[in-house]
């Protein structure tokens, strides 16, 4: 029996190509919302929600699933720290995945970037480069925002580090700062460069997403390990057993 999913965001870019490959990936769309739709009315009969949609919709999905006892697959980015502090406590009290990108390949640079931040010291001046479609709403991208926690985390720093994008006589680069810069134009699906840059060499750790469908199956593969969980929140390194 296929996993009956409720997709939520299913007229969006995510949605479609979700719907597309559900089949390939023994799951099946019984309920395809979007903005309008009345979420409270399919929820009852799916045995999971998947949500990539927009953030203003995303406390709601976790509300009502966690009053119909259903798991979540969260992909929506674009919150505020204070709205994902918010976010994480409602989602932890469910089964939750949620990951800023649901690809395998990105998985693995989180934990190569966090590896290369540990062995190569604070010597490397690190930055994030990322760079998506034109029609991307909100910057920097998650998974950016990850690789920058990674970053932080693993050299003790804080939010307060980080220098988005640079303009004007902003003096020379304190060792301590970690520059984020985001690109968009065209149709990028996504890409994500770590550069760690000392003097005399540099290193950068580069993944380049050309089709939506590697989030798309990491999140219906997502959907199927999260049942059965107990309550609490998971990311992607969780489900591919990186952790
Ligand atoms: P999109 O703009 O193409 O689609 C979003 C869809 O959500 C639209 O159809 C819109 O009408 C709908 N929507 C907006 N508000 C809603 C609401 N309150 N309730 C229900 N539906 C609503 O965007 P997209 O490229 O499909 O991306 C969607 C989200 O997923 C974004 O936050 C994006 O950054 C994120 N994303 C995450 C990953 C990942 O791997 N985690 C990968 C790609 C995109």
């Amino acid at each position: 029996m296929p996993l009956q999913i409720l997709l939520n965001g299913a007229k969006g870019r995510m949605g479609q190509v979700i719907a597309s490959v559900a089949g390939e990936m023994n799951a099946t769309i019984y309920a395809g919302l979007d903005a309008g739709d009345d979420l409270s009315a399919s929820i009852s009969r799916c045995e999971v929600i998947i949500d990539f949609s927009s953030p203003g919709a995303t406390a709601q999905v976790l509300e009502l699933a966690q009053l119909h006892h259903k798991p979540v697959v969260l992909g929506t980015t674009g919150h505020t720290p204070a709205e994902k502090e918010h976010l994480r406590s409602m989602a932890a009290k469910i089964p939750c995945v949620w990951a800023g990108n649901f690809s395998v390949g990105v998985n693995l640079l989180f934990a190569l970037t966090q590896r290369a931040a540990g062995i190569l010291g604070a010597d490397y001046d690190a930055e994030v480069v990322e760079m998506h479609h034109r029609f991307k709403k909100d910057a920097p991208s998650g998974t950016a925002a990850r690789l920058l926690d990674i970053i932080l985390e693993e050299r003790q720093l804080t939010a307060t580090a980080l220098r988005h994008g640079r303009a004007g006589l902003t003096g020379e680069r304190s060792p301590t700062e970690v520059g984020v810069h985001a690109l968009r134009g065209g149709d990028v699906v996504g890409d994500h460069t770590v550069i760690f840059a000392a003097l005399g060499e540099r290193v950068e750790l580069t993944h380049k997403a050309s089709d939506r469908a590697i989030f798309a199956r990491g999140a219906l593969r997502a959907a199927h390990w999260i049942i059965g969980q107990p309550p609490g929140l998971y990311d992607m390194q969780d489900v591919l057993g990186l952790k």
